[in-house]
Formats: C-alpha cells, structure tokens, sequence
C-alpha cells in the first residue's frame, strides 16, 4: 500500500473498530495482526465440532437504541450487520450460604430479587442502581468521540450541558462510596464488590463509577446480546466491513518495533522483517507490550512511566473450555454465572469462578445433544511458570480437576459428562493473545480518583496512539470499542479528514 494513513498494530475490536471507522472517512488502513484470525480476546477457536469462544461472550454494546451500542454502530459503519441473541439474564450468583441472584434483564425484576434478600436495604438499592442510571443517562444522551478533542468537546457541551456536568461530576468517583451512601448492610456491600469484581477484577472502592453506570445500567438497557454464530462473528464482521471500505489486514503479520524518526513514530517493522510506514500508528497491544517490547525500554516516556505507578497489570486467567452432554445443565439454566464459596477469597486467585455456556442461546455452536461450557477463574502467570513439561501438564489436569468439583455443586454429574476438555493457562493468554503476562488489562494499584489517571488515545511520542483496553475507559468489548470510535476521532481530525 502507498501512502498509508495510518497502520494499525492488532486486530482486538479496539483496532478494528479504529480501522473501520477511519476508513469509512476514506483513510487509507492497514492492520497488522499477529495471529491467524482477528478478534484477539473476542476472538475463537474450534475443536470436535465445537466452536469456543476465546474469552469474551457477555457482550454489550449490540443494542439498537441510543448512543452506547458501540458494536452496532461500529458495524453500521462499514455497512455490516450481525445477527443477535437476546439473553435474559446477566448472571446468576451462586453465593456464599445459599444467596442466589438472578441479575434479570428487566430492571424491576432485579431489584425485586436482590429486594427478597435484603428487603431492610430496599431503598438503599433503588437508590444506588437509579444513581448509576443517572450516570448511563448522560453518556446515553451524546454522541461518543474522543475527549482529547475540544471542538468536539465545546459542541456537545452546548448540545447537552446538563448531561455533560453529570459525567464531570462521575469522572473522579469510585462505585464504593457510592454504594456507602446509599447501603449500610455489609454482606450487601459485599454483594455489590462482586457486581464489580466480575468485569473490573477490582473491588467496588476501585472501580470508576463511569464504567458502573454503563454496565450496571446497559443490561437492563441495550441488554446483554449474544452475536449468532459465536463471539468471534463480530471481528469476521468488522473485517468483511473494513476491506468493503478499502482497508487492508495481514494475518501472520506480527509487529517487533515501532520505528520512529526525530522521536516521531512513522512506520513499523515486522518479524520477518518486512517494513510499513504510514503517517499515524495505532497500537492496540497492551501498554506493556507497545512501551517495553515494540519501542526502546530507555525511551519510555515519562508519563507513561508516571502513569505504571498508579496502574498494574491485572492477573491472567485459568480457562477450562469444555463440551459436555446436555443432560449435565438443569432445565432453566442461565448463560452466564459466578461461582463463590467464600468471601474471603473472592479477589484470591481461582477464588471467583465464571461460567459463560452459550450454547444455551446459539445451540450451533456445538454438536447436537451438546453444549460449551466455559469456566474462568482469575490465575496470576508466576504460579505457571518454570514448571516443565510434564509438570506443566499435570498442574493443568490438578487445577481443572479441582474446578470441575466446585462446579459439580450447580452442575451435578459435569465430571461424568465431560465430552472435550481444553485448558488454558495464564501462559495461553500470553502466547495466544498477545499480552504481557496474559493479563486481562490494567487495574489501579490503589484507590485512585475513579477515571482521571486513565491515558485517551494520543502518547508522548508524536504520531503514535493507544487503543484498546489499555486505554480510557477500560477492559470489556463495548469499552474498547469505544476506545476505537474516540481513536478514530482524533486521528481523522489530526489528519485534517
Ligand atoms: C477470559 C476472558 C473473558 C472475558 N469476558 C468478557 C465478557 O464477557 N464481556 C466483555 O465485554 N469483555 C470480556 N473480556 C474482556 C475483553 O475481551 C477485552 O477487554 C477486549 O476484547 C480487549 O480488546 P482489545 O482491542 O483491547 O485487545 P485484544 O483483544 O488484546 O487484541 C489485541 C490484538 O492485537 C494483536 N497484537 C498484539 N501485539 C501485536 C503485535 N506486536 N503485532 C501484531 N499484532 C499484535 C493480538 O494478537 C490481538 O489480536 C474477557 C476477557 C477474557 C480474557
């Protein structure tokens, strides 16, 4: 390609949804992906006629109204579309002394069913869910760009100020003191720790209240939507979308150095040595991954460094992908759960466990008479290293086996009815994914003031941006894209589309 406008470093929905929206303002793109397929942590696998999904299956952001369907108008946006599922339940908590929640889809239900626990709670919790729909409400109301850029920043405040004082008032805050204000009951709050920990890996003290409104709020919303035909359709899908519009994408095609001239970044070079220039690069590796491994370690600037002091790596998973007969799931059994025994050791590795079985909304995914159970528990990469072969192999085999037991208590006879069983380790995530240490993204190292430390798309080394889960505002499908559409933004205003 000649005269690249801007060349993209991955194929996460983070980079693609970058891609697709630069090109459909007629940049010239080119992404580069490492691996054989897009879609990275959204991507999939296929063994014995069972199609996994690789990480990735509660998905938000596949909505048709409002502004926050990220997914859907990132796909509308190259003229593609996908095929949804709608799931009617978030999750089902399995807790600690028999607690039992069922996070419906219908907001009223919800709240009825954790009111039937807590009933001396009751206003609290409406109280706190309504905050958290305020917070929705404004990001619902505006369209999504990048906050880097001012003009965009002056029109929708004039268009919506209101709103925008709403978010300004969010930005710095954490979900905890929310919910303090609001609920007095310990094992409540508890509760509430889990609703965050099971997509920001942090307690409730930590995690932004911005990405709480959007996901405590955007279930009862949007919905959680599973795409027909597996995770992986909605990467298929942004590419078909990209290449309609011009765009190009190598597989095989792996990035080991950002190449910059004058400090500026102005193309890359590839592992077989092959190098491509182009007036912006994207990166959509992790941060880790862009400043210490595709740039000098001694040139790491210093906010970057400044921003790893308040920032650390969040731990990895242990995956089990399994395919089991149908008679294992009880009749009613939801898509999606989380496992807790004890309290204590929710944070603690293999502490919390998380099922997506999502054959229970695209039965296609597996042979008839079968479905995929995947089960995920956070899993730090050092407990799997220096290990050999042998012994590698075997901890894999001890670590599923003791899963397996857990979950035999809301799936008996899941041992009797395994068909296929693959595991993956921390080790798989690094390997497979790309990232350093397999982690599933930063988290803060203390309480920081909610979303304020948060990097936006732009670096300290011109001509190179960030995208992704590395950048504002986080981990999850719908927040990368996000991530994209703001990247988008400001390099089509910075090269004058
Ligand atoms: C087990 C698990 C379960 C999850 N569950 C959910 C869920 O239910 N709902 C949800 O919304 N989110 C979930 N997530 C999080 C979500 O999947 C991620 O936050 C999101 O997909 C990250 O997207 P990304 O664009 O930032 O990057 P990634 O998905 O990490 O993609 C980056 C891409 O860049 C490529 N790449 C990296 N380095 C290079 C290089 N040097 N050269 C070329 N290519 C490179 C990689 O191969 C990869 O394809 C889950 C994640 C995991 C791991």
């Amino acid at each position: 390609m000649q005269d690249i406008d801007a060349i993209i470093i991955g194929s996460g929905i983070g980079g693609l949804v970058t891609a697709t929206q630069l090109a459909a303002k007629k940049a010239k793109v080119l992404v580069l992906e490492r691996y054989l397929i897009p879609g990275g942590s959204a991507g999939y696998f296929e063994r014995q006629g069972y199609r996994f999904d690789v990480g990735a299956s509660m998905i938000f952001g596949l909505g048709t109204n409002g502004t926050t369907n990220l997914l859907t108008r990132a796909l509308d946006a190259v003229n593609v579309s996908q095929q949804t599922i709608i799931d009617p339940v978030q999750i089902h908590y399995h807790l600690p002394n028999g607690l039992d929640i069922k996070v419906d889809r219908i907001y009223d239900k919800f709240l009825q069913n954790l009111i039937a626990y807590f009933g001396h709670e009751e206003q609290g919790i409406r109280r706190f869910y309504h905050e958290c729909f305020k917070v929705f409400n404004c990001l619902n109301s505006m369209d999504l760009l990048s906050l880097e850029e001012p003009r965009y920043l002056l029109r929708v405040f004039f268009q919506h100020p209101l709103a925008c004082l709403g978010l300004v008032k969010y930005l710095p805050q954490n979900v905890g003191d929310v919910a303090k204000r609001y609920i007095k009951d310990p094992l409540l709050l508890k509760f509430i720790d889990l609703e965050c920990y099971c997509w920001s890996v942090v307690t409730a003290d930590m995690t932004p209240m911005i990405n709480a409104g959007m996901v405590f709020s955007d279930r009862h919303y949007g919905g959680v939507n599973y795409p027909k035909g597996g995770v992986g359709q909605i990467a298929q899908k942004l590419v078909e979308g990209l290449e309609k519009a011009g765009g190009e994408i190598l597989y095989q095609a792996r990035v080991t150095k950002i190449i910059t001239e004058r400090g500026r970044a102005v193309g890359v070079q590839l592992a077989d040595g092959r190098v491509y220039r182009g007036k912006r690069i994207v990166s959509n590796a992790t941060r880790w991954d862009t400043f210490h491994k595709l740039l000098p370690v001694d040139k790491i600037p210093i906010n970057e460094k400044k921003w790893q002091q308040f920032y650390e790596k969040s731990p990895s998973f242990l995956s089990l992908h399994m395919g089991v007969k149908a008679s294992v799931l009880p009749t009613g059994t939801e898509c999606h759960h989380i496992v807790l025994e004890d309290w204590e050791k929710m944070t603690a590795p293999t502490g919390t466990i998380f099922v997506s079985i999502p054959t229970l909304l695209d039965p296609d995914l597996a042979p008839v008479g079968y479905h995929i159970i995947h089960a995920f528990t956070p899993n730090w990469i050092d407990d799997w290293q220096r290990l050999s072969a042998n012994e590698y192999e075997a901890k894999k085999e001890k670590m599923a086996g003791q899963i397996i037991g857990r979950l035999e208590k809301i799936f008996p006879g899941l041992d009797a009815g395994l068909d296929y069983l693959e595991v993956g380790t921390p080790r798989t995530h690094r390997r497979f994914l790309g990232r350093e240490d397999g982690t599933y993204g930063p988290i803060p190292r203390r309480k920081l003031p909610g979303l304020l430390k948060m990097p936006f798309n732009r670096t300290a080394i011109p001509g190179l941006y960030c995208v992704g889960d590395s950048t504002f505002p986080g981990q999850g499908l719908n927040a990368v894209a996000f991530s994209g559409f703001a990247c988008a933004h400001r390099i089509a205003v910075d090269l004058g589309l």
